[in-house]
């Protein structure tokens, strides 16, 4: 079976089209780490989607605040200005779908997704020494999350824990073989608002035959998400930071 793997789609449909121009064909099901909403101007039409095509989504922060489950105290400004928004967006079906969706980790075939962590959804892995600690609850050898915004991930290898070098700026793909022997938390990175420096949207292709992960980014219109930012009277850096990838 091949996967597409999406994650922090961050209702950018800008982004999200590009993915699936650029990937079509490519994948027999879609999958998604969480995140489909909050921060972009196109909460609707990034749901649909993600509704009608993926055959399993696990929730993400961003998902939860703005369906009114969390209380909004512990974002940033902006972040509670955008889910305050995105909450007054969202159509009933939508607000229903996102709240209705999973916490995870929600194993799929021999693999499992989850948003932050496997026993928290809202911690950042960044660090190897975190992921450490996180491969201690996988039940499957190979994992994909989100939440960092940040493409790539680790690999366990028995003994120590390495983080997976992100593909070159230059580049648009990054295979990384499996190897039955090790496990892998992998993060296709964030299509809708990558923060790893590298403004085009990311995300990942996962082949369970060939036992083979590629990574990928691709070119999308930053300026017409941007446009719609500003006309959605959202707060203007989230349009800025897209030029950017941070
Ligand atoms: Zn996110």
């Amino acid at each position: 079976m091949r996967y597409l793997i999406v994650s922090d789609l961050h209702a950018n449909l800008e982004a999200l089209h590009a993915v699936l121009a650029q990937s079509a064909g490519g994948y027999d099901r879609a999958l998604c780490c969480g995140d489909l909403v909050g921060y972009g101007a196109d909460p609707n039409p990034v749901c649909d989607w993600v509704r009608l095509n993926c055959a399993a989504v696990v929730r993400g922060n961003h998902d939860r605040a703005s369906t009114g489950q969390d209380d909004l105290e512990w974002f940033n400004p902006v972040a509670r200005n955008a889910a305050i928004w995105t909450l007054e967006a969202l159509t009933p079906e939508n607000a229903g779908y996102i709240m209705a969706l999973p916490r995870g980790p929600l194993t799929v075939e021999t693999f499992q997704l989850f948003h932050g962590s496997p026993c928290d959804e809202d911690e950042y892995v960044i660090a190897a020494g975190e992921a450490d600690q996180a491969f201690g609850y996988l039940e499957t050898r190979v994992a994909f999350f989100g939440h960092t915004h940040v493409q790539g991930g680790f690999i366990w290898n028995q003994s120590r824990v390495e983080t997976i070098l992100r593909p070159p700026a230059r580049g648009d793909s990054q295979s990384l073989p499996i190897d039955p022997e090790c496990a892998y938390m992998i993060n296709p990175g964030s299509t809708g608002q990558p923060r790893d420096g590298d403004p085009r949207a990311a995300y990942a292709l996962y082949d369970t035959e060939a036992n083979e992960v590629t990574y990928r980014r691709v070119v999308y219109d930053v300026a017409a998400a941007q446009k719609k930012i500003h006309a959605a009277g959202l707060p203007p850096i989230l349009a800025d930071r897209l030029s950017v990838g941070r």
